[in-house]
C-alpha cells in the first residue's frame, strides 16, 4: 500500500467536532458529519461537481 493510486480521496476528520471534510481529487470539497455521505459523494463525482456550484 505504497504509491498514490488511492490516494486522490480524502477524508479530513476535524478534531473537535462532528464534522468529516472530503476532497476530492478535482479539487472539490464538502463537510458532512457522516463518513458514508462523504463517500457516496466523493464517488460520484461527476455529479458533486456539477451539483455544487459554490465550489467553483
Ligand atoms: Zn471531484
Amino acid at each position: 500500500m505504497s504509491g498514490g493510486n488511492s490516494g486522490r480521496l480524502r477524508v479530513e476528520w476535524t478534531p473537535g467536532s462532528d464534522r468529516l471534510t472530503g476532497v476530492c481529487f478535482c479539487g472539490a470539497q464538502r463537510q458532512a458529519d457522516d463518513p458514508v455521505e462523504i463517500w457516496r459523494w466523493l464517488l460520484a463525482h461527476p455529479d458533486h461537481y456539477r451539483q455544487d456550484p459554490q465550489a467553483a
